[in-house]
């Protein structure tokens, strides 16, 4: 039987990028033939880089990686899958509070898209690690370089740094 090449996509807000989502497209980039980084808007009002900033800095960071592509999406997940021709949705576990909530996710996009999801776990350094919260300790000054791509970090320094 012919292999068709299996392509998927992994959403989220990144922002901004973390460690831990970079450890998921390390994952999965095994798994698939074609991974599809899809940049969402983030849903909180506090953005700390604008979309294009986004895809702009994870393609720098994939550059090396020829079978991942990034794109910014403004509608629904599941409409930009169907739009893309994905067969998979790849998500990354941290803690069971995630199991919970990607549980109810994933069982959604199924009913109204018929779309799998995979997992993948993070590795436990990074278990702990959420863009929310690299955001708001990076806004007060806090030191997130372990938890972020040192590219990222110093595009926050430049940032904070014109704000104040
Ligand atoms: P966050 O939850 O950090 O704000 P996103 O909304 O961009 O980030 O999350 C996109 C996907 O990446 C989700 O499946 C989320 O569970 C996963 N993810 C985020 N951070 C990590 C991490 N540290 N380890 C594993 N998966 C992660």
């Amino acid at each position: 039987m012919e292999h068709k090449p299996v392509r998927a996509i992994f959403p989220g807000s990144f922002d901004p990028i973390t460690n831990g989502h970079l450890d998921v497209i390390q994952r999965g980039v095994k798994l698939f033939d074609q991974l599809i980084v899809a940049v969402g808007q983030n849903p909180t009002k506090n953005e700390l880089f604008s979309l294009d900033e986004r895809v702009e800095m994870i393609t720098e960071l994939v550059k090396d990686m020829p079978r991942v592509i990034v794109e910014s999406y403004e509608c629904l997940t599941v409409k930009f899958a169907a739009e893309k021709k994905v067969d998979v949705m790849l998500r990354g576990l941290r803690n069971l509070t995630d199991v919970q909530y990607e549980f109810q996710l994933a069982m959604t996009n199924r009913s109204v898209a018929g779309i799998e999801t995979i997992f993948v776990m993070t590795s436990e350094e990074y278990g702990f690690v959420n863009s929310t919260m690299v955001r708001e300790v990076a806004l007060l000054g806090g030191d997130v370089s372990k938890l972020i791509p040192p590219f990222v970090y110093e595009k926050i320094k430049k940032r904070l740094s014109k704000k104040q």
